[in-house]
């Protein structure tokens, strides 16, 4: 008896211990969430208790870097391990069903495609937004699951969808106003969006829990239009101002969605084999849906630190640290490169990842590399970043100007130092240079773009 309970301990730590090998990974993204929308760092007026338990659990992350500071490239840059420049996938999308050019390159794996070669069970809930015709769809990306949008956003209460198929939209804002897809077929929301999510990442990992899986639970809260139920808005009587009030809803009902998240996990007794992400995709556009960047310059779409520099939290229970703070670089691209490494799937020669594993970083195995590279480009408009340790050089949109910031000591950008240091300039320069010639040209046509291919002017702001 006592050898054969020996035996049963045997095999079931040794189960337990190649599950551990392959970690579960949950990807909660959100949309447009300004940099100081979070309590972990620092709100004053949103209070996001689910989300902070992510950073108590794990690490938070003061200078995680996007790979570009709208939705499309960031999203492609991001589910690619990649450089999204190196396919030339360098515009937002426009929603184009019939399109077979506009959508995230053929030849490019995901990390759905990736995992499926280590047996992972992989979903997308939410925004999809890296092509709306059926070549480009989740499921022909490695996904075996989608329930969400093909395009850049969706209305959030279900009265307003009306049109009842994705491909019977004609026009971005027709997009916005159609069905859910549930994998190929069309489907209506009987609940507020972010609330729908929600249940679908719940029921997702119910299902899924004794297997390892992938999830990417995109939420596209808070990008508007902004609606919130006012049980939500009510939770901020002291926001007064109407645009902020809702934007505050948006991302209070968002919060409580990772609560549910991680309550499925612990329910599920998967919390220790689970890797759980939080980021935004990009930061937050403070004009249009009220976000806050705190003392970071720009917003969305900006080149400076509040378009590009996002809230990011990582738990991994009992193997990275709980409760730290991490102040050096990371990339969105990290996040491929730890969970396809930890997989122990190997990537086309061809195509190689850009990130690192993060996981010996935050165990301390391994150093922190004091250069670590951020590099963005803006092709229709020749801007630049190359970051290097704390210095950050930008050439700003249709502009020769080079600006140099101290990062470490000047996270405003409020001081250029270009004429203090020409050599770090040129040195950055030279960087760029080469990189630039790894990339390829925008292959398709995008939102900021007029017919003939010219690149559109931004809207002029209103004061
Ligand atoms: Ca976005």
């Amino acid at each position: 008896m006592k050898l054969l309970s020996f035996t049963l301990l045997l095999i079931l730590s040794l189960i337990n211990h190649s599950h551990a090998a392959k970690p579960n990974m949950i990807i909660i993204l959100a949309d447009d969430l300004g940099y100081r929308d979070v309590s972990f760092n620092g709100s004053k007026d949103i209070n996001t208790p689910h989300i902070d338990t992510i950073a108590k659990n794990g690490i938070k992350c003061t200078q995680a870097y996007v790979t570009y500071s709208v939705c499309g490239p960031s999203r492609a840059g991001l589910i690619t391990g990649r450089y999204q420049g190196r396919f030339g996938f360098e515009r937002n999308p426009r929603f184009q069903p019939n399109n077979k050019n506009t959508g995230l390159d053929l030849k490019e794996d995901t990390i759905a495609s990736l995992l499926k070669k280590a047996n992972y069970h992989t979903g997308v809930i939410g925004k999809w937004h890296l092509g709306a015709h059926n070549v480009f769809h989740p499921l022909n990306r490695g996904f075996d699951e989608f329930y969400g949008m093909l395009g850049g956003g969706k209305r959030y209460f279900p009265s307003d969808l009306k049109i009842k198929n994705d491909k019977l939209a004609k026009t971005e804002e027709q997009s916005y106003r159609s069905y859910m897809n549930r994998n190929w077929k069309s489907e209506k929301t009987k609940k507020y969006l972010t609330e729908e999510l929600t249940d679908e990442a719940v029921d997702f990992i119910n299902r899924n829990s004794k297997k390892p899986f992938f999830l990417y639970l995109s939420y596209n809260a808070p990008h508007g239009p902004l609606q919130s139920p006012k049980k939500y808005m009510d939770r901020f009587p002291n926001i007064k101002e109407k645009k902020r009030k809702t934007y505050a809803g948006m991302v209070s009902c968002l919060d409580d969605g990772v609560g549910e998240v991680m309550k499925a996990l612990r329910a599920n007794k998967i919390e220790k084999n689970t890797i759980v992400v939080f980021l935004s995709d990009n930061g937050g556009p403070e004009k249009s849906n009220a976000s806050n960047n705190g003392n970071l310059r720009g917003q969305k779409s900006d080149l400076y630190e509040g378009g590009i520099r996002v809230p990011f939290a990582i738990q991994w229970k009992g193997t990275i640290p709980a409760g730290k703070t991490y102040r050096k670089t990371i990339s969105s691209l990290d996040i491929a490169a730890t969970i396809v490494e930890l997989a122990k799937v190997k990537t086309h020669p061809e195509r190689p990842l850009d990130g690192i594993n993060l996981v010996p970083v935050f165990t301390g195995k391994k150093k922190a590399d004091p250069n670590r590279l951020i590099t963005i480009r803006k092709f229709d408009h020749k801007g630049f970043v190359i970051k290097r340790g704390k210095y950050k050089l930008v050439i700003p949109p249709n502009s020769d100007t080079m600006e140099l910031y101290d990062i470490s000591k000047d996270i405003g950008e409020k001081k250029n130092i270009a004429k203090q240091y020409p050599e770090i300039v040129k040195e950055l320069g030279e960087i760029r240079k080469q990189w630039v010639k790894e990339l390829k040209d925008s292959y398709f046509d995008g939102l900021m773009v007029n017919k003939d291919g010219t690149p559109r002017k931004a809207k002029k702001k209103k004061k």
